[in-house]
Order: C-alpha cells, then structure tokens, then sequence
C-alpha cells in the first residue's frame, strides 16, 4: 500500500520533486525500500507545511462533509478535512491535492497521508496555535503588569494582548465585549491556567481558547478572529446575537456572563456585587426591603428631551453615580420612593450607561435621537469615602458610521491607553477619552 500509493504520486507530481530534490532520487528510494528509516520519515514532506496558510480560527468543520467530528487540518494549504480512512476526504485530498502532511484537531497527532503514518516530530509552534498553554510564571509575568512583545510570521512586532478582532460582519458589539472580558486580571488567569479542551459546555470551551490565543506572544498574524465562538453564540444564544446583525454590547455582556455562570463561578466571584433596595409606599410606614446580587450598575444620563438639538450636555460620573452613592430616596412614582445601597463592592466593577433610552418617558430611543451626554470620568473612583476605590481599566465607546452603531473599547494596557476598534489599534491620550460617547465601563478594585 504504502509503495502503491508513493509510486503514484511521484508519477504524476512535480510538486514533490523539490521536497526530495531529484525525481531519480526519489524513484530510487521507492524502488529500492518502502520502509524508510526514522529519520527519512520524520522530515518526509515537513518543508510542504506553509504556516502563512493555517488558520485555526474557523469552526473545526470538515470542508466537504461540514461534520465536526474527526477533523484534520492539512497543513499545506490549510483546509479542514475529515477522517483518515482510503475513503475520507482527507486521504482524497493528499491524493487529488499532492498534499501530505495533517494535524488532528482532537488529540495534535500529525499524520503523513496516504501513506498514514504518524509522524514523531513537534511541530511545537503550530500545535500551540490551536492549543496554547500558559505556565504559572507566563501568568506571574502578566499579574505584574508586563506584557512582552509577540512577532508575527510577517515579522511584524507586537504587544501581548493587544490584539484586534476581525469584524466579520456587525460583530463589533461582541468584539468588543470579549476584549473586555479578556482584559480583566482574574478573568484571564482563571482562562490561561485551566486546561478547558475537555469541558461539556463549548461556550466555555471556545472562551477559553480565543482568552488564550489572545495572550500568545506565538501568533501567526497579529490578530484573532472570533468566527468560532461567534458561531457557538449564534446556536447557543438561539440566533439572539448571530452574526450579520448588529446588537447592543450590553445586552450581550448580559446574556454571556448568565449563560456561562451555571458552568463557572468565576464571572460571578469577579464580578458581581450586592445592592440592598429600600422601597417605600407613600401613606404607608412600612419599607420593603429587597437584597439582590447585580452584574452591573445601570447610570441614568441627562434626559435626553431636555438636549434635542443642543449641544450634547456634559456630566460627570460622581453625578450619575449618586442613586447608589448618596443614600437618597429616588422618586419612582408620585407614590414611591426608592434607595440604594452597595452592599458588596464586585472586585470588577461594570458600569452601563445606557444611550438608546429615555428613561423620563420610559421609551426606545434610535440610533438619531439616542443621548449624546458626554460623560466627564476619572481615572479613579471613590466610594464610602475612599473606604473602596476603584481603577478604569476598559471603556467601551459608541460611534455612528454609515448611519449604524459601532463599538470599540480603550483599554489600559501596559500603562497606556490603547483603543481597538476591532481590526484597528491606536495608541491615545487618556486626557482625551471622556469626548467618546461612553456605553460600558470596567473598574478595578483596588482598595
Ligand atoms: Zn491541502
């Protein structure tokens, strides 16, 4: 079999000739022995592994049967391919396609088609792409602020996590959801560290992939694609947020933190908090007092019916914090009265606020009348009289672009303040974010 199948393809390939350098030669080395000596196995065809075409980005899908079981990634041309057996796509496509050399996205194994043999060499680089580790001292290194420096197969330099996300289509509102998510300290060492190939909810499986590939300094190219996780939101999210329509960033922070909390605690530990709500009825005595956990902490801009067609009006954050912060009741309605009170600051703080509603009228608003506020924020920010202070560490901003909404995120990153909008990376002054139209801020517990 294994001399049928050589024979062949040396008849009718020159593909192959540079790989053994001379035709004779390798006629020579067929006729005379099929069993080569390790050595002449090990290297056999590794030089057809073009690494500027593989992208383990996309779902691990066989291209001609579309199963996802038992799928191989030819790593000549990059294509995703099932089985091994003489009648799988696969082995068709190391016939038809002159190519040799696969990878098994279940278990790493590289395998030499048709010949079917495995092949005992590393590869080492190519296996972490599609399954980065990370060690105690990568994620030490990071905890103490320091980020090195990547160089992509184009020689392109660089900096660890600071990396854009395609934006396939509309997906920017969840592009920049997941580089906060990635961006938070104990979120992405909780992700680098365990080990999630195994994990039944693939949700969380993908997560912990795209965090990882994120924080590789051993990137191909310098950026990541979310088309994977995407395509499991889409099915899991019941086609809620699918790719090709635009969606709200908040929306979709919610949906993905509740659906992964039943699988992992490590969203809720991180950030959620406790708010004690006192309700009281007018005429009556009595206060209703209600204790719930919060993912975030909504914020109430200006009315947006007092700034049609001025200038957008300014606030500053302390000011919309106050509901939660001043220990004051909040007229509801003419007949009840609200108060809050942060009972447990969350070690990550979420801050919304809200631009496509009008919370006077209680209605929608579009992407035109949305509010405009410009919101004035520190960098550092203070609660019980400096008892719990926090740190900025993400800011999502809302843009209009072609008569649509797009997001993108500034991060605090390696001291500096970087904002991605998806594929595009700009270094900025921090004197200059607050003029963004701010959605969806993260804090840092720091005291
Ligand atoms: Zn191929």
């Amino acid at each position: 079999m294994t001399t049928r199948a050589l024979a062949e393809n040396d008849d009718d390939s020159d593909y192959m000739l540079p790989l053994l350098h001379t035709n004779k030669k390798l006629k020579t080395s067929v006729n005379t022995s099929t069993d080569y000596s390790d050595s002449t196995r090990k290297n056999m065809y590794l030089d057809t592994v073009n690494r500027k075409n593989l992208d383990f980005d996309f779902e691990k899908i066989c291209c001609v049967t579309l199963s996802p079981s038992n799928v191989y990634c030819c790593l000549t041309c990059g294509k995703y391919f099932q089985g091994r057996s003489v009648n799988s796509p696969c082995f068709a496509h190391s016939i038809n396609d002159n190519h040799h050399i696969f990878i098994s996205f279940s278990n790493l194994k590289v395998y030499c088609l048709p010949e079917n043999y495995e092949i005992k060499t590393s590869l080492d680089d190519i296996k972490f792409q599609i399954n980065p580790k990370y060690s105690e001292v990568d994620v030490n290194l990071l905890q103490s602020g320091k980020l090195g420096t990547g160089t992509d197969l184009d020689g392109t330099e660089y900096t660890q996590s600071v990396i854009g996300m395609n934006n396939i289509k509309g997906n920017d509102y969840t592009n920049v959801i997941l580089q906060a998510l990635i961006h938070i300290p104990k979120i992405r060492d909780f992700f680098l560290l365990k080990d999630h190939s195994e994990e039944s909810n693939e949700l969380l499986k993908r997560f912990s992939i795209i965090v990882k590939k994120m924080y590789s300094l051993k990137l191909f190219r310098n950026h990541v694609s979310p088309h994977e996780i995407l395509q499991c939101i889409d099915v899991m999210s019941k086609k809620k947020f699918t790719i090709g329509t635009k969606g709200m960033p908040n929306d979709f922070l919610l949906w993905f933190v509740n659906t992964l909390n039943s699988d992992t605690k490590i969203f809720s530990s991180s950030l959620q908090g406790k708010l004690e709500i006192s309700t009281s009825i007018k005429g009556k005595d009595e206060v209703i007092v209600k204790r719930q956990k919060f993912w975030e902490l909504n914020l109430k801009l200006p009315p947006v019916s007092v700034l049609k067609k001025e200038k957008p009006l300014q606030t500053s954050l302390y000011t919309l914090l106050e509901p939660y912060t001043n220990s004051t009741d909040i007229i509801v309605s003419e007949t009840q009265t609200t108060r809050y009170k942060i009972t447990k600051f969350p070690e990550y703080l979420v801050l919304n606020f809200n631009r496509f509603m009008d919370f006077n009228l209680n209605i929608p608003l579009d992407l035109k009348e949305r509010n405009k506020s410009i919101v004035e924020f520190p960098f550092n920010l203070e609660f019980n009289n400096g008892e719990v202070k926090y740190k900025l560490i993400s800011n999502v901003v809302h843009y209009e672009m072609n008569n649509q909404s797009n997001w993108k995120i500034q991060m605090n990153l390696n001291r500096k303040w970087y904002e991605i909008d998806n594929l595009q990376i700009t270094e900025k002054e921090k004197e200059f974010l607050f003029l963004n139209e701010t959605c969806l801020q993260i804090w840092r517990r720091v005291k």
